[in-house]
């Protein structure tokens, strides 16, 4: 069994932490930003009404921010903080970069709030 913090950051089901929560990785743009209708494993329905997902914007910049702070303390400690266009610059390519990323970890984190895991599927 998946830790919960795992699971999440493997884009898992958050009932059974076994299904994958996307179509396919986030960073294929075919499928980019694209949710299973329901889960493999334990078949639970993860569009419980329409637009349910939106409200994973909320979480994805919340998510943003702290990478942003993360990426800021990151250039400090490595003292290549320099000035703060540089740092802006720096700043926004790494939320480029992983834009599919926290879009995808909002949308488990988002789905975690409404759907409980199950010890059910603990097992194997
Ligand atoms: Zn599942």
């Amino acid at each position: 069994m998946l830790s919960k913090l795992l699971s999440i950051l493997k884009l898992k089901c958050p009932q059974c932490r076994k299904g994958n929560l996307l179509v396919g990785n986030p960073y294929r743009l075919s499928h980019f930003n694209k949710v299973n209708d329901s889960c493999r494993y334990c078949k639970l329905n993860f569009k419980i009404e329409p637009s349910f997902f939106y409200g994973s914007m909320y979480v994805s910049y919340g998510l943003g921010v702290g990478i942003s702070i993360a990426i800021y303390l990151i250039l400090l400690l490595l003292g290549l903080a320099k000035g703060m266009i540089q740092n802006f610059i720096i700043i926004t390519v790494g939320l480029i970069l992983l834009m599919p990323y926290i879009n995808a970890l909002s949308k488990v984190i988002w789905a975690g709030f409404f759907f409980k895991f199950d010890p059910e599927y603990i097992e194997d």
